[in-house]
């Protein structure tokens, strides 16, 4: 099998396993009991915890509360319901055009329950900066994704941070940072916004779970309303026992991360230099936003449907996506696609290839050989009816 989805999900890494299984077969306890075997499985949740926020770029002392949640799904409708229905007063939301579906459905919701939305273009994989500067009133929450995880594309957040603070400068921003997490080097600081999602599962941790960083000025002036009430545990922002297995194996991917940050970093611009080489000239066409990561390429196969190149590449053994596995579930073009300026017919011909450190040159050139044989293949078949 060669794995070309790593934006889907990753593999989960040795030491997290191992994690999993020690807070499953020793560590079992629950960590809000109060005895010592508890504290014990608290004492994991809190290192989990230290290590998410130095992978965020705090050290011993973080400025701001870390609620672990069920996902990065989690994290993004506890940020944009939490923050809207916590503002007394029902100013505009903002969201970029082609945010993941987690952030797309709370907005629809929250227009359905009378807020104004207003979605910011993202033409040619750039958040419109100008359009930010266009929006007229208060803006009370503003949720821009900082990469774009269809086409790669990295979005300014600190300039859109900069724009909203400008109109409005006590409004509430958040960045889902599923895809930009241990790819990319930010802090919630740097990057200018209150709040931050992130995902275990695209990093080498396990599928359900992730966290939502929530900074100290929000925390204090309650700019989130929890939306799971029970047992009060994560700060009240989230009740419900914690996922301790799952918890730790996120705090040991991070970790470990963090400490071949720069060799994978290096590793995967490497990968993707070869695979634009490759598929250049091909007749495959690149949809390149101005900044993007390396691990994730956008190629529209003039005249395939996408489903199709999928499938041909799975029978031989790659896994490789269309638009986006998430988007999938729903109906019709991607909007991230369509946003980025293609066109129905080609986002509908369009796959994702995405790649990490742990690829091979020889599985690259042989998935662009793929490609390349089954545009050719099925172009050939279509002009051979007509
Ligand atoms: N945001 C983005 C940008 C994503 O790519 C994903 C995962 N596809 C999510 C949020 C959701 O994360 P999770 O799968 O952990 O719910």
């Amino acid at each position: 099998m060669h794995y070309f989805d790593w934006t889907a999900t990753s593999m989960p890494t040795e030491r997290a396993v191992k994690a999993v299984n020690t807070a499953l077969t020793e560590e079992w306890g629950n960590p809000s009991s109060v005895h010592g075997f508890g504290r014990a499985a608290e004492e994991l949740v809190a290192g989990a915890r230290r290590s998410v926020l130095r992978g965020l770029g705090f050290g011993r002392a973080p400025e701001g509360t870390l609620v672990f949640t069920s996902g990065g799904t989690e994290a993004n409708n506890l940020a944009l319901l939490g923050a809207a229905y916590a503002k007394k007063r029902r100013g505009k939301i903002l969201i970029s055009e082609g945010e993941h579906a987690s952030i797309e459905q709370c907005a629809l919701h929250l227009e359905a329950d009378g807020f104004e939305v207003v979605r910011i273009p993202t033409r040619g994989g750039r958040l419109d900066i100008e359009a930010i500067e266009r929006v007229d009133g208060e803006i009370a929450v503003a949720s821009f994704m900082l990469v774009n995880n269809e086409t790669g594309a990295v979005y300014d957040i600190p300039a859109a941070v900069k724009a909203v603070r400008a109109k409005s400068p006590s409004s509430f921003i958040h960045t889902d940072a599923v895809q930009g997490f241990m790819k990319l080097r930010f802090t919630p600081e740097r990057l200018g916004v209150n709040a931050v999602s992130v995902s275990a599962h695209k990093i080498g941790g396990i599928k359900g779970v992730g966290a939502l960083y929530i900074d100290k000025a929000s925390v204090r002036s309650k700019q989130i309303s929890p939306r799971a009430l029970g047992g009060g545990q994560e700060s009240a922002y989230r009740s419900g026992t914690e996922n301790v297995a799952g918890i730790v194996a996120f705090g040991e991917a991070v970790t470990e991360a963090m400490e071949s940050f720069a060799e994978r970093e290096r590793r995967t611009a490497e990968l993707r230099a070869l695979l634009e080489e490759e598929l250049r000239g091909t007749g495959l066409v690149m949809n390149l936003p101005d900044k993007a990561i390396s691990g994730i390429l956008s190629v529209t196969v003039p005249k395939i449907k996408s489903e199709t190149a999928v499938n041909e590449l799975s029978r031989n053994g790659f896994c490789i996506s269309a638009g986006s596995a998430c988007s999938s579930h729903g109906h019709g073009a991607s909007p991230a696609l369509l946003g980025f300026g293609l066109t129905e017919a080609e986002a509908d011909s369009t796959v994702r290839l995405s790649l990490c450190h742990l690829n091979t040159e020889d599985e690259i050139r042989e998935l662009c050989g793929l490609l390349v044989r089954v545009m050719a293949e099925k172009q050939g078949l279509r002009t051979g009816m007509r």
